[in-house]
């Protein structure tokens, strides 16, 4: 089978083109809403002159949080509180559509903020108790632990007996989070992030594993294909799993930071750890995704991604595999307000889709916010590709009228 994203045999009757199906959710005012922030954020200038604005509004205390509210933040997030995003997780669900809910504070510094952001995250896991709209949980470690710290660790650095300490107590967070998730039965994905700290997460993940999944996957660790080694450290992690005795998590993506991972080596003069073209990566992914099927035994497997091809291809070696669609171990997902066609089109054709859904105080969640324009931003003067369908789906509805 041909594993790369320009193969065309890979081809399952499945499409994603449908936008009646992808944007049932979202009413004329929604999309007309969406179509504005899609074409704000499509413009270079634009998208940087209101990312500057935002930015010196929000500084200057100006009062423009109602404008955000109404606008970006309603497309990509659920609400400020886990109880503001219910009409969001009931909307999706009503489409077979998932939640996961993302607590997207980012920023704590302090111990004090780590402890708060360590309850937070339990909240979620409480509120997915026996939930079946919420099937999920996660957590990022970095918005529970000193990111510098990990640094030294991963570096082998000398600790103090105060970074010894604190370290201990990210272990220990890592630890509450992953204790009640499998006391709740709620499976908990812990995201990737910058590589010279990702080996620590790496270990804290893997330590959870044989903890927590050996009757069922409850920790899922997340595999950057974009980085040269993951394949093989996707195999590793799996040949582990099999000698210890227990279920792999594992949450597949290309990778968020590829311009920060190779300016970095840069700096530092050392190589680049990404694959070196956009090619080598959808390989690597597709290639992934093969592998976890074909282990699927002692796997399971989340796809977050919103690439068309590795999500068709992922439902095509399901089928070689004679996996049902609804098999609780292939779990597809993509980010709120992104990627709907792929969402909504998988799971009405009966797939296993759930979605982030960020969440958090405004002004806090901002840093998600700027990298969705950032990701939405054309850089050759053609329009997003969501802007595209929600034009087509806006075009419909005005001719079926
Ligand atoms: C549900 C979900 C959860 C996620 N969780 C995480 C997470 O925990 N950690 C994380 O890092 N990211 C995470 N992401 C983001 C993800 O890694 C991607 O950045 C994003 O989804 C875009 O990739 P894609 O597969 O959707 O599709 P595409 O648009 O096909 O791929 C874009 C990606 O390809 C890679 N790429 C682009 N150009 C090049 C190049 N020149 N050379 C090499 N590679 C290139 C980059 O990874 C880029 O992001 C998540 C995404 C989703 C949908």
């Amino acid at each position: 089978m041909c594993l790369q994203n320009h193969c065309m045999d890979a081809q399952p009757s499945l499409r994603f083109d449908n936008t009646q199906i992808a944007f049932s959710y979202k009413s004329d005012n929604q999309l007309r809403k969406a179509s504005f922030i899609f074409n704000v954020v499509n413009h270079p200038a634009i998208a940087r002159l209101a990312t500057w604005g935002v930015k010196w509004g929000l500084k200057l205390g100006l009062p423009i949080k109602g404008i955000i509210r109404a606008t970006a933040f309603q497309h990509f997030c659920g609400g400020e509180t886990i109880e503001k995003c219910e009409g969001t997780i009931q909307q999706l669900d009503r489409f077979q559509v998932k939640t996961i809910l993302d607590y997207s504070v980012e920023g704590a510094k302090t111990e004090a903020g780590f402890d708060a952001a360590t309850e937070e995250v339990l909240r979620t896991v409480d509120k997915a108790k026996g939930n079946s709209a919420i099937p999920f949980c996660v957590f990022k470690v970095t918005g529970i632990a000193d990111a510098g710290l990990l640094e030294k660790v991963q570096q082998n650095e000398g600790l103090t007996l105060e970074e010894q300490q604190a370290f201990g107590r990210i272990r220990k967070r890592v630890d509450k989070i992953c204790n009640k998730a499998y006391d709740y039965q709620v499976p908990v994905l812990i995201d990737a992030e910058d590589r010279w700290y990702q080996r620590v997460i790496d270990d804290m993940a893997y330590e959870m594993m044989k903890k927590y999944n050996v009757k069922s996957p409850i920790v899922f660790n997340t595999f950057q294909m974009y980085r040269a080694d993951m394949y093989d450290n996707l195999v590793k992690a799996s040949k582990l799993a099999k000698s210890e005795g227990y279920f792999l998590g594992v949450k597949m993506v290309r990778g968020a930071y590829m311009e920060i991972e190779r300016k970095r080596a840069e700096e530092k003069g050392y190589a680049d750890p990404i694959q070196p073209t956009k090619e080598a990566s959808d390989e690597s992914f597709n290639k992934g995704l093969n592998f976890c099927i074909e282990n699927i035994q002692h796997t399971s497997l989340m796809c977050g991604s919103h690439n068309e091809h590795s999500n068709l291809l992922l439902t095509e070696l399901m089928g070689k595999n004679n996996l049902s669609k609804q098999d609780k171990r292939v779990w597809f997902a993509q980010l709120l307000g992104m990627s709907d066609t792929i969402s909504f089109n998988l799971a009405k054709a009966g797939y296993n889709v759930a979605k982030y859904v960020p969440y958090g105080p405004v002004e806090a969640v901002m840093p998600y916010l700027f990298r969705r324009a950032e990701e939405n931003t054309s850089v050759e003067g053609q329009s997003s590709r969501e802007l595209i369908l929600i034009r087509k789906e806006l075009k419909r509805r005005s001719a079926a009228r």
